[in-house]
């Protein structure tokens, strides 16, 4: 399909967290594509058509009718985005592209490590799975500063109640006195994430999110756990 760009309505703005909003865009009038889970749509506004930035799908390929991506306030477009996008607004969409997409096979698992606003597509993950009824195992390791970043916490566990096969870990690395917090702490480590893999050959890693948090990711996989590299899947966001 040719890249052309959509004009879409923001119907709903919700806030996920401190600085991180997301946004529901409707699909215009005749507007039917196919696209995947995992993809990424690109997004600008339309007084500057110009200045276009990529945001994950939050939404899945079985949501219809609409996208929905999670932005958090960082650089010119997060900090337009978060600061005053309001609902009745239009945004300039290109279609999905993009190969950070799930293996849904039955006997595979999918671990899936997250820091931050990297967790965003990892809801699509989960809801196309819930939705299709799908045997395929997924579990997100989430590692914030504190709770109170944890966005989609009650969707994930929401999602985890509804589909034994998904598995939401949260870690803690900064906690404070002011919270109320007896799950996991301290930074994702190979251990952590080794408690998780049950046969580690039908095991697909994924990684999302800023470079830092990526890298990272790739070294506990591929060096720490010694997965091989067409098992570790990751979206680099710059
Ligand atoms: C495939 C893909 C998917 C993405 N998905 C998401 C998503 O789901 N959610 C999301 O929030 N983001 C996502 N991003 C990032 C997003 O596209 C934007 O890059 C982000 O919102 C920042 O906006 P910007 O590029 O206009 O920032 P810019 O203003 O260009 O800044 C880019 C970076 O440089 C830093 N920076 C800017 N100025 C300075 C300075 N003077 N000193 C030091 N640092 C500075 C900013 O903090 C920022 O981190 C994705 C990126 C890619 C490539």
């Amino acid at each position: 399909m040719a890249k052309i760009a959509a004009e879409m309505l923001v119907e709903k703005v919700t806030i996920e967290a401190a600085d991180v909003k997301t946004l529901f865009l409707r699909w215009p009038e005749g507007y039917d594509i196919d696209f995947k889970t995992g993809q990424f749509i690109t997004v600008f506004w339309p007084d500057t058509p110009a200045y276009k930035r990529a945001y994950s799908l939050s939404s899945s390929s079985t949501d219809r009718g609409f996208f929905e991506v999670t932005i958090k306030r960082d650089g010119k477009m997060g900090t337009r985005m978060v600061d005053w996008i309001k609902p009745g607004d239009r945004l300039g969409v290109l279609p999905p592209v993009g190969k950070f997409l799930p293996v849904f096979e039955p006997d595979h698992h999918l671990i899936c490590i997250a820091g931050g606003s990297g967790v965003t597509p990892f809801r699509g993950f989960a809801r196309e799975a819930l939705h299709r009824g799908l045997d395929t195992r997924i579990t997100v390791l989430y590692s914030v500063r504190r709770p109170t970043d944890i966005i989609f916490r009650e969707q994930f566990e929401e999602l985890a109640r509804a589909n034994p096969r998904f598995e939401f870990h949260v870690t803690c690395t900064r906690l404070t006195a002011d919270d109320t917090w007896s799950g996991h702490h301290g930074r994702v480590t190979p251990q952590w994430v080794r408690q998780h893999i049950g046969d580690a050959e039908k095991t697909v890693f994924y990684a999302c999110g800023p470079n830092a948090l990526v890298d990272f990711a790739e070294r506990l996989v591929l060096e720490d756990l010694g997965a091989p590299k067409e098992r570790m899947k990751v979206e680099k966001w710059g």
